[in-house]
């Protein structure tokens, strides 16, 4: 029992050849783990999180080549004035009409007066110079690979453009898409985008009622649907989805057969059109988000500023490369997906892949050799993800080059295994209504593993009492912008606006450090008020997630005698973790949390099996909440369809 003597065994180190028995050496270890003497006393509370965590470097090869070289002179740039500093990158791209103001503080809109095309400019632009180059790389549930050229792209998407315009699409008409990751998505949003259209993707899995009341609240004139979508190699059919869903509506749907390359040849058939080019702030999309506090918002984007920050956000943090492979594993119908798997790899002029089912199906060594294979410099993904593949285990060389982390709260633990196994980790946060990350460490800029970052070039925060006066450095609260970059939404569908009293509420929790880095410790709306404290849900479920036999963890606060009481549901890291093992383990997990979080009462700790999710991969603490309560949990149309009722024990 050498875990239980106190020798460590460096499994990971292990030559490959010896990965079995590394691999049975582990969990005897595991094992005994569980079985060795109750840890000491909990010493004092450690101080305050900014002081204990030790900021990165990144290695000087990816500094040197950085696309950003001075992160402070941007910054402040940027500040100065902002149009200033966005202008000349804009004015890369083509423009029908100048604009007559880059950035309007009172309206907040970005390049008015300016007409351009997010359609034209990720594919006309590229043509004299990229005909050839592959545009997208298409990896359908089927296993299918294909791919496409710019000039393909552009061929393709003009003429479905023509069919959409035949079924009667015009500028401005709003069409809803229910089509999983991949080509004939891909085409249809610049289709769409072509036509001055606003494409509103919907995630495919929505059940009909939601599927129909988005139809209705989107007020969609067609609908492009796909009648199935793969799921961990499974077909899942939608036609009954959809048709339950349209019942009765005076709505069109043009069908894509999954199977068969009718879509495509339908396409091919249709009368080329020409982009029609729009006015900067004209809606381009609307889409949902991910509904991970209540009922999703209808956040609307417009083409020239959304275009002009996505595009700076992928050169400038990403840092990819003209002719570069960019992967993100956010399906086409989220956000991320939107603004880094389709517009701004083809407005940069680079390549994207774009994979319809889960990254880690059939495997997780599977995604890592498709990475190396087809040459992906940087990926962005999930902190669900990459938990997924820490629990995984060990990782094999993928040649990435970056890999960015979005969606969530990055924990340090994490942060450091994908540091050690995939790339230089880029932890982002933003939100459906910003377009594209606000807050981020860009190259050169040292990582401080917890905290997300610094502001990007155009963005202001700062962390405020509910009354708006900001905190010190260290004092946790409400995380505000005073500025927002090019990206950012130009209009919201059912919700109330961000901005009040002058400032962008995010909804999110956060701490500041002298250095201006943000840590981001949960939603404000989730916060566990425990005796005196305040606690963010990402502050406990990192404090979990360094306990080695921890996969995953989701923190809550419940009603308790005082105030309210911390409730842990972790994943064991151990899919077969022994019944009579896990009071043991929930004891070893409770000093452990005490030791990281200080004087709180006991937290509860339930185990699961899996973390209730939203589709776009966020865990649903509040379904958590109301599954334990016994509470009604309120809108759960995001809800991941592989959530099984979350079986605690
Ligand atoms: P809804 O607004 O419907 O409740 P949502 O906020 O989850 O859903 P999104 O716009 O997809 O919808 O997600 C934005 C949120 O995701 C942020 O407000 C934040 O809570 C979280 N987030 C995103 N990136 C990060 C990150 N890097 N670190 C921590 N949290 C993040
Ligand atoms: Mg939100």
């Amino acid at each position: 029992l050498l875990g239980a003597i106190g020798v460590k065994i460096p499994t990971r180190r292990f030559p490959f050849a010896f990965g079995r028995l590394a691999q049975a050496l582990a969990e005897v270890a595991q094992v005994s783990a569980y079985l060795s003497p109750p840890e000491p006393p909990a010493p004092p509370p450690l101080p305050e999180p900014s002081l204990r965590i030790e900021a990165v470097s990144p290695p000087p090869a990816l500094v040197e080549k950085a696309n950003l070289r001075d992160y402070a002179e941007a910054y402040r740039a940027s500040l100065e004035d902002p149009g200033a500093f966005f202008g000349p990158f804009a004015r890369e791209f083509i423009w029908e009409r100048p604009w007559k103001e880059a950035y309007d503080p009172q309206s907040r809109l970005w390049f008015k007066g300016g007409r351009t095309s997010a359609a034209w400019n990720a594919l006309e632009r590229h043509l004299p110079e990229r005909a050839q180059q592959v545009a997208l790389i298409t990896l359908d549930g089927e296993g299918r690979l294909e791919k496409w050229t710019y000039r393909e792209v552009w061929d393709l998407s003009r003429r479905l453009g023509g069919v959409l315009k035949a079924l009667g699409v015009r500028v401005g008409d709003r069409v809803a898409l229910y089509l999983p990751t991949g080509a004939e998505a891909a085409l249809s949003l610049l289709a769409l985008a072509r036509l001055g259209a606003v494409h509103v993707a919907l995630p495919v899995g929505l059940g009909p009622e939601a599927l129909r009341e988005r139809l209705l609240q989107s007020g969609a004139r067609l609908l492009i649907a796909a009648d199935g979508y793969y799921r961990r190699g499974q077909l899942v059919p939608l036609r009954p989805v959809v048709e339950a869903a349209v019942s009765g509506l005076d709505l069109p749907v043009l069908w894509h057969p999954r199977g068969s390359t009718e879509f495509l040849e339908r396409a091919s058939e249709g009368r080329p059109v020409e982009a029609a080019p729009v006015e900067a702030q004209h809606p381009l999309f609307l889409l949902y988000t991910s509904g991970s506090t209540g009922r999703p918002k209808g956040v609307v984007h417009g083409h020239g500023g959304y275009m002009v920050g996505v595009a700076w956000a992928l050169r400038y943090l990403f840092d990819l490369r003209p002719g570069e492979v960019f992967h993100t594993t956010a399906d086409l119908f989220w956000v991320v997906g939107h603004s880094f798997g389709l517009y701004a790899p083809l407005l940069l002029g680079g390549t994207s892949l774009l994979v319809e089912d889960r990254p880690d199906h059939p495997s997780p060594p599977a995604f890592y050799e498709r990475l190396g294979r087809l040459g992906v410099d940087v990926l962005l993904t999930s902190p669900t993800v990459l938990r997924a593949l820490r629990r995984h285990g060990e990782a094999r060389p993928t040649g990435l080059r970056l890999v960015g982390s979005v969606g969530e709260a990055l924990a340090p633990e994490v942060w450091r295994w994908a540091q050690e196994h995939l790339a230089w980790p880029l932890d982002n946060w933003w939100q459906t209504e910003l377009g594209a990350p606000a807050l981020a460490t860009p190259l050169p800029l040292p990582a401080k593993p917890g905290y997300v970052g610094v502001p990007l070039p155009g963005v202001e925060a700062r962390v405020v009492d509910a009354e708006g006066q900001v905190l010190p450095p260290g004092a946790k609260g409400h995380l505000v912008l005073l500025r927002a970059g090019p990206a950012q939404m130009v209009d919201l569908l059912g919700g109330e606006s961000p901005w009040q009293r002058g400032l962008y509420w995010t909804g999110d929790l956060a701490t500041g450090d002298e250095e201006g880095y943000f840590r981001i410790l949960g939603r404000t709306d989730e916060v566990i008020k425990v005796g005196e404290a305040r606690l963010g849900t990402a502050e406990v479920e990192a404090a979990v997630l360094t306990h080695p036999q921890v996969a995953e963890a989701a923190a809550i606060g419940v009603p308790g005698e005082e105030g309210e009481e911390i409730a842990v549901f972790a994943v064991p890291r151990n899919k077969d973790l022994p019944q009579e093992l896990k009071p043991l383990l929930a004891e070893k997990l409770k000093a452990h949390l005490l030791r990281h979080l200080g004087p709180v009462n006991p937290p509860r700790i339930y185990f699961v099996e899996s973390l209730p999710r939203t589709r776009s991969g966020k865990i649903l603490r509040r379904l958590l909440k109301a599954e334990l309560l016994g509470l009604d949990p309120g809108d759960t149309s995001g809800l991941e369809e592989e959530y099984g009722a979350g079986k605690a024990s």
